[in-house]
């Protein structure tokens, strides 16, 4: 191994893991790969460290997140930021001075009191505070119209040059080599796996490769043949000459109303937007080669903010400006950032994509992107951040420059239950689009498609806290499909089809249930990993001796594609394939499906016991019918071409059957505790934590049974039990701490009103043990209001199942 220095011209022939890219993400792999004992690891940078969005960030530092694990991820930033000046002799600028959230508004207010309680689940110290004590902590500010605030006093900020520069030395002390003006020109692979990159000066071979070049991300991924969803926007902020009043460090005060931060900066101010309508460009224009560039000020688009600015700090009206600032960042389609694997090339890391927390999370981003790297798996589940996320419909330039200003516009918009993008619409269609339209449905965006979440309102609806506008409607597809018959579109399911000899074989190492059920019979099962932890779990139909279906989640398809396909061995005679687009998925739910069924002229779909599939035609369509539920009702899945769709809606539709949405179909899986993965699962959980033991078959040699059999001796019930709310006008959404006797036992994870029980029912992640839990009374805390609520171990709703087994 070479030892590299700063400016050095040599490159090494070999390194084990090289880094693209010189921002706080690259300098933070780079570390953190260090510290993993990887210390021959290289970073490579086209420019000068920092040079690309990093050195102009305004570098704050904000625990909360919408979730544990990325908050974690900040908590860890704000614990390395703190000490690597310690361990380095190198300063990262940290000043823990606090941040403040203010409210002009009622729901504002209660967005910011959710994040409060959001706080307390996770560990972050935050606590609502009066108006007065908001004024005393930043005194230059206009309160007249505030009427609430939260003070997180853990939140701070950095300098990011001296960050990086600290990050690079701790690296440096431990091996690593830093080459800036080393452009990388070409990505090297064989056999789908990265070996090598080509620079101006030569080839390096290596074992992975780290992408984390922010906004240009994109193309420099086409490199490696992956396609990843990255744009641009234009983001601003101004900076104003020293101002009277401030002396030393203050929080950072966030107006978000007014889509405002302010700190202070060198004794005078930084007024940072995140303005609804924000402007995209094009990374071409963006340029490469011209290090710590800026774009063009636009004092037309940034006035209305200016105004906003004014209102807040009336001293801005004498401040002088310095400049105001228009850097670029790079924005995903649903606003969180790319960690981990690609899909498409072995060895090929992504972190980037960053959204504008690129600071705040960078330190905690490059340690988890290094144990992924080096341990095989993050420090925690992250899901959310997994670059397999994103269907391809996704990586288009007129996608990708609709969403990102969107994504951007909405980064401090209020969080109501059901807001849905307004861009970057209509870029996959369901087999039964047109059949929709005449029906009036709202549609919400899940994986590129378009899928209805209720009928007969195709209007905006106005977004609110408490009881939504299509609370009624809803509840009338629920009736419908409870007590009478009602369709559902499935069609968004990923369908992954698994043939060949070994098909059974390898099904059953990848998976946890007995996969060597005969064919014509319907499996629940997961893939866990080597932890135990489940990373998918799913639904499969044996077709034939060497042919299995596997029904997944909606946004898991490309994931446990790679999934599957990295569990292959050269041995394994088994083929794997996408069928998603060309089966459509359609749901007959309810106690008068029987008869629909004759209707139809398929009265022998009655006989069809629980669990299993067969293949029948109804009215000259070839259709597989499953016998199972995912809203507790008897009734049938049909699996059929997505061609013949529209014919099967219209025979169905002719029975009489009305149509119901998503919405319809999250309370009943809720009422039924039926998880979702992504909302009460997910790869830190195991099956048993779960409740799902009934999925795993002992006698089977799985991926991750020695940890689950570990994990059988500790693991005593469920962890995850259903709560009542008694007051039927809470709304918890999921996400909502839990309390019991004043101590916090467990969140919320997915959360809707219960319409055949007539209460709101939330499903919970609990940590109550020793105590019996059946009938114990809990507290929901929604927006810091405890809603008294009951433990119900089983389904809230038809317990034993009967309504299914009919
Ligand atoms: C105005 C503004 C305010 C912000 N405020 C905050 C904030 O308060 N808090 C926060 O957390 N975040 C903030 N951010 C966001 C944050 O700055 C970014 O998320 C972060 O800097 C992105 O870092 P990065 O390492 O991903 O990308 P970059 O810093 O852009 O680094 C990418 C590097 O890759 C190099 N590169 C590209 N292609 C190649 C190649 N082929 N070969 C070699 N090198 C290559 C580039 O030269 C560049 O140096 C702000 C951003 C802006 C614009």
């Amino acid at each position: 191994m070479m030892s590299a220095t700063q400016g050095q011209a040599l490159l090494p022939g070999h390194a084990s893991v090289i880094v693209i890219g010189g921002g706080i993400m690259g300098c933070s792999t780079l570390y953190h790969l260090a510290k993993e004992g990887v210390t021959d690891a290289i970073l490579l940078e086209r420019n000068q460290l920092t040079s690309g969005t990093t050195w102009h960030s305004a570098a704050q530092v904000r625990a909360l997140r919408s979730t544990r694990n990325l908050t974690d991820l900040i908590r860890y930033s704000i614990s390395l930021y703190s000490t690597l000046e310690h361990e380095t002799g190198q300063a990262t600028g940290w000043i823990n001075k606090g941040s403040l959230s203010i409210a002009t508004q009622p729901d504002r207010l209660i967005h910011i009191r959710r994040q409060e309680a959001l706080a307390h689940l996770f560990g972050v110290e935050a606590q609502s505070i009066s108006v007065g004590e908001a004024k005393e902590r930043w005194p230059l500010m206009n309160t007249e119209d505030v009427i609430g605030a939260v003070w997180s006093p853990g939140d701070g900020r950095v300098s990011p040059s001296d960050l990086c520069a600290a990050l690079t030395k701790g690296a440096r002390q431990r091996g690593a080599g830093i080459f800036e003006e080393t452009a990388v020109i070409g990505i090297l692979t064989e056999g789908n796996k990265v070996v090598g990159v080509e620079t101006p000066s030569g080839q390096i071979r290596c074992d992975a490769i780290v992408l984390c070049t922010g906004l240009w991300s994109r193309r420099n991924a086409q490199m490696a043949g992956v396609d990843i969803p990255v744009w641009p926007c234009e983001h601003y902020y101004l900076l104003t000459k020293p101002v009277e009043g401030i002396v030393g460090n203050l929080p950072s005060l966030s107006d978000h109303d007014h889509h405002l931060y302010i700190r202070d900066d060198s004794g005078g101010l930084l007024i940072g937007c995140f303005e609804p309508h924000a402007k995209s460009i094009s990374p071409e224009l963006i340029g490469e080669h011209a290090p710590f560039n800026l774009l063009p000020e636009d004092w037309t688009h940034f006035e209305p903010m200016m105004i906003n600015a004014m209102h807040r700090l009336p001293c801005l009206e004498t401040a002088e400006v310095r400049m105001l600032l228009n850097g670029p960042e790079s924005f995903t389609p649903d606003g969180s950032f790319l960690l981990g694997e690609s899909a498409e090339t072995r060895g090929f890391f992504l972190g980037c994509g960053m959204n504008s927390v690129g600071v705040a999370t960078g330190g905690g981003a490059g340690m988890a992107l290094a144990q992924i790297i080096v341990r095989g798996r993050p420090p925690a589940d992250l899901h959310e951040v997994d670059p397999k996320r994103f269907p391809a419909c996704f990586n288009s330039v007129a996608a990708l420059a609709a969403r990102a200003p969107e994504v951007l516009g909405k980064h401090y918009a209020i969080t109501y239950p059901g807001d849905q993008w307004d861009s970057a619409r209509n870029l996959r269609r369901l087999p039964l689009q047109d059949q929709w339209r005449n029906e009036k449905p709202y549609l919400g965006q899940f994986g590129g498609w378009e899928r209805p979440l209720y009928f007969h309102c195709d209007r905006k609806p106005t977004l609110r806290f408490n009881r939504p506008e299509w609370f009624e409607q809803v509840g009338r597809e629920v009736r419908q499909a409870h007590e009478q018959a009602a369709l559902f579109d499935q069609s968004t399911f990923g369908k992954i089809r698994v043939e060949g000899p070994d098909a059974e074989v390898f099904l059953n190492r990848v998976c946890a249930n007995d996969m060597s059920k005969p064919v014509g019979r319907v499996v629940y099962t997961a893939m866990l990993n080597e932890h135990g932890g489940v990373e998918s779990d799913l639904t499969s139909f044996r077709l034939g001796d060497e042919c299995y279906r596997l029904y997944v989640g909606t946004t898991a398809v490309k994931r446990d594609i790679a999934w599957l396909g990295r569990h292959l061995t050269a041995r394994d005679r088994v083929r794997i394939r996408d069928e998603t687009e060309t089966y459509a998925v359609i749901g007959l739910m309810g106690p008068d499906t029987a008869d629909v069924a004759v209707r139809m002229g398929a009265g022998e779909l009655n006989n069809l016991p629980y669990f299993h599939h067969t293949g029948i035609e109804i009215a000259g369509i070839r259709v597989r019918a499953a016998r199972l539920s995912y809203v507790g009702e008897a009734g049938w899945e049909f699996t059929c071409r997505a061609e013949d769709a529209p014919a099967l809606y219209g025979v169905i539709r002719a029975s009489g059957v009305r149509s119901a949405g998503l919405f319809a179909q999250t309370s009943m899986r809720i009422e039924k505790r039926y998880l979702s993965f992504g909302h009460d699962l997910d790869t830190g959980i195991n099956l048993l934590q779960a409740g799902l033991g009934f999925a795993v078959d002992w006698n089977s040699d799985f991926i991750g049974r020695t940890a689950l059999l570990r994990a059988k001796e500790t693991t005593s019930g469920s962890h995850i039990v259903s709560v009542l709310l008694e007051d039927d006008r809470g709304c918890p959404l999921g996400n909502e701490p839990v309390y019991h006797d004043g101590a916090l036992v467990g969140q919320t994870t997915s959360a809707a009103f219960g319409y055949r029980v007539g209460k709101p029912v939330a499903l919970v992640h609990l940590n109550m043990s020793g105590k019996r839990l059946d009938g114990a009374r809990v507290q929901v805390d929604i927006a810091r209001q405890l809603f008294e609520s009951t433990i119900v171990c089983r389904p809230v709703f038809d317990p034993d199942g009967q309504r299914m087994r009919v």
